[in-house]
């Protein structure tokens, strides 16, 4: 799949959609997420443009990839979530939901998460 520049998280990118900052450094930029599914959701996303993990772990570069990993464990120290805890999740494609096609993982915390996944 082409990454598609028109993508809410590459307008956001560009500033040209408003989003609620989190983090930023050279290759990262976090935000919390418009529609919560817990207590902190928050969206870590790469500045590249790479379309899904697929992309980003096939193409991105061992910096970009080492940018948003450790930017992911340096938010939740940051934010007290090691200790009660927290859920990283990144959606590909059809089966996953993926709706917007610029790489992303989600970091969920701030109540007690279940086990994995829904069943249905
Ligand atoms: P996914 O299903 O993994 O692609 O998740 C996309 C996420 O982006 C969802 O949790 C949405 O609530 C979130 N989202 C969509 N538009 C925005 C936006 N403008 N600002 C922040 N989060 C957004």
């Amino acid at each position: 799949m082409a990454y598609d520049s028109t993508n809410i998280f590459a307008r956001i990118l560009r500033g040209e959609l408003p989003c609620k900052k989190v983090y930023e450094n050279e290759h990262v930029l976090a935000f919390h997420d418009i529609n919560p599914q817990a207590p902190v959701h928050i969206l870590v996303i790469p500045k590249g443009a790479y379309v899904s993990l697929d992309d980003f772990s096939a193409k991105a570069s061992d910096a970009e990839i080492a940018g948003l990993v450790r930017a992911v464990g340096e938010i939740a120290r940051a934010r007290g979530l090691t200790e009660p805890g927290y859920r990283i999740l990144a959606n590909h494609g059809r089966d996953a939901n993926q709706e917007v096609p610029h790489f992303h993982v989600h970091i969920f915390a701030g109540r007690p998460l279940g086990r994995m996944i829904s069943k249905a």
